[in-house]
């Protein structure tokens, strides 16, 4: 009964989970803020002992209607949307915590090499690519902020270009049939018509190919991510560096009707620990975002998720985790023109042009056994000679000549179980909501994701693209929303 509760989505907490419902909880606490001004004044007025108040403008607020964990793309994302769907300007107070102000370290966004293609197998993610494309081709009706140089995005239309084996023609067909329905103009190429376009390409071993003609390429990831964090902080977001280390959280013990016995929690504090401190800040809070990327499944068993026994929904992990990605730059004289799109080939390997100067970028995911230690970011640049080199080489022959310039290393927030996004509501912690989990497409539907949840925050449930198959409880249920093919 519990398995069914949860797969109609109707789990306990969810009813009158939007923030309007709620009473008390986003009006701005005006007794406690007038007797600190009456402190304050009192303290200052003569014959009054001396007593200003310590200098705490280093620490976060105390309290914030919403704690947003992680400043990358996603959590920049939310709080986006939850300023631009209040109520009435300034009705909700929005905090995000970041760990790391450089994103150097743990973030996944910078690296990202920022394609956004239509071409999935989810039709979710297809309407995510859609709605992201009209938010990114009116990025400053958007963006823009007064006296602040408009938003350049460096949009690539170049469209992009699935390569698909015999094995795998059929389903790549069915695919594209889908995408048309969902209003994305993709077409199928035979491996004359791929060669006819793209000459400077072999199709051994290509049985089809689907190519985005519109609406597909690449964007400058950080001119979006700029953008968004000047824009949010105009709104009046507050982004604070600090690590989340702890949540203060209470419990209720639950009955289901098929008797299982399940806790719901709820997070009332967020503990912000200052950077470079052992010094922590306790932030009371409504509502909390998991928009740690890479790092989310840690923040959520911070709050107890997958804690309990294994096969129960307590027991359920969020199945996120870094996983380190190279990519490879290199300058090739000879290798393919401008009309080049994102390739990606049968076996995993993709590239994509990076300029107008014969600069092209790429790599490929390792298998399971492959997988390099995440511990650090270095790179491996074995992995590009030995296993992505010769097949970028069978492909376009002209690469013989490439000569690497450079190279780096990222995180995907990689979603062990599906590969595909997490969003929405915990069942049991029930105000933690997900925004991660994207593995290699978070990027390109940051605009989209970022809508849904804040939808159902504010309103309890998606009014945009419903989201549902994204819920965390297909975790427990085992039922996988896999993709076709992930670059
Ligand atoms: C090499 C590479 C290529 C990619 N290419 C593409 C692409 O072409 N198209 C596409 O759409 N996507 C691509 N992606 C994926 C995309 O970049 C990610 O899905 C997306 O950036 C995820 O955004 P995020 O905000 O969830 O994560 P992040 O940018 O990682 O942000 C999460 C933040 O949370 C912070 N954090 C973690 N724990 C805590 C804590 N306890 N307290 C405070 N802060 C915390 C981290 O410091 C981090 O900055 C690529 C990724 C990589 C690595």
């Amino acid at each position: 009964m519990f398995r069914r509760v949860l797969r109609l989505g109707l789990t306990p907490g969810r009813q009158n989970r939007g923030l309007r419902t709620r009473r008390g909880g986003f009006t701005l606490d005006w007794d406690a803020k007038v007797s600190d001004v009456k402190q304050k004044i009192e303290c200052m007025m003569p014959g009054k002992q001396w007593g200003m108040p310590f200098d705490t403008s280093y620490l976060p607020p105390t309290q914030s209607d919403v704690v947003i964990i992680g400043g990358g793309i996603l959590g920049l994302s939310v709080a986006f949307w939850l300023k631009k769907l209040e109520s009435r300007r300034g009705a909700i107070r929005v905090l995000v915590v970041e760990q790391d102000h450089t994103y150097s370290r743990a973030s996944s966004t910078g690296p990202s090499v920022g394609g956004i293609w239509q071409q999935f197998s989810v039709p979710e993610n297809v309407q995510l690519s859609r709605f992201s494309i009209n938010f990114l081709r009116n990025i400053n009706e958007h963006l823009a902020v007064v006296d602040a140089p408009l938003v350049d995005l460096r949009f690539s239309p170049s469209g992009c270009l699935l390569l698909a084996s015999e094995k795998d023609a059929a389903t790549l067909e069915s695919n594209v049939n889908m995408q048309r329905q969902e209003g994305a103009k993709v077409c199928l190429m035979s491996p004359e018509q791929l060669r006819n376009k793209f000459p400077w390409i072999n199709v051994e071993g290509v049985a089809l190919a689907s190519y985005g003609m519109e609406d597909e390429g690449w964007f400058d990831a950080w001119s979006l991510f700029e953008g968004l964090r000047r824009k949010v902080q105009s709104m009046g977001v507050l982004l604070y560096q600090g690590e989340v280390t702890r949540f203060i959280t209470s419990s209720s013990q639950m009955e289901t009707t098929s008797g299982e016995q399940v806790v719901l929690k709820r997070i009332h504090k967020v503990h912000v620990k200052i950077n470079k401190s052992l010094e922590y800040q306790p932030v009371e809070c409504s509502v909390v975002i998991n928009a740690a990327g890479a790092w989310s499944g840690k923040v959520a068993e911070l709050a107890g998720i997958g804690k309990g026994l294994p096969g129960t929904l307590q027991g359920t992990k969020l199945p996120v985790e870094p996983r380190k990605r190279y990519v490879h730059l290199w300058h090739c004289p000879q290798g393919p023109g401008l009309e080049t799109p994102l390739v990606a080939d049968i076996n995993g390997v993709y590239f994509r042009r990076e300029g107008l100067g014969s600069n092209y970028l790429g790599g490929c995911s390792p298998t399971e056994e492959e997988e390099p230690d995440p511990t650090n970011l270095e790179v491996d640049h074995d992995f590009f000679q030995n296993k992505v080199w010769p097949h970028l080489i069978q492909r376009v022959p002209s690469f013989k000549t490439l000569k690497v310039k450079s190279a780096w290393a990222g995180y995907y927030d990689y979603n062990t179980f599906d590969q595909n996004g997490v969003v929405g509501p915990h069942p049991l912690v029930v105000n933690m909501y997900f925004a991660t989990g994207f593995s290699g497409h978070g990027l390109q539907h940051s605009p989209g994701i970022g809508r849904a949840v804040a939808e159902m925050v504010l309103e309890g449930e998606f009014k945009t693209i419903d989201m549902s198959p994204f819920f965390f409880n297909r975790f427990y249920l085992e039922e996988k929303l896999q993709e076709y093919r992930i670059l």
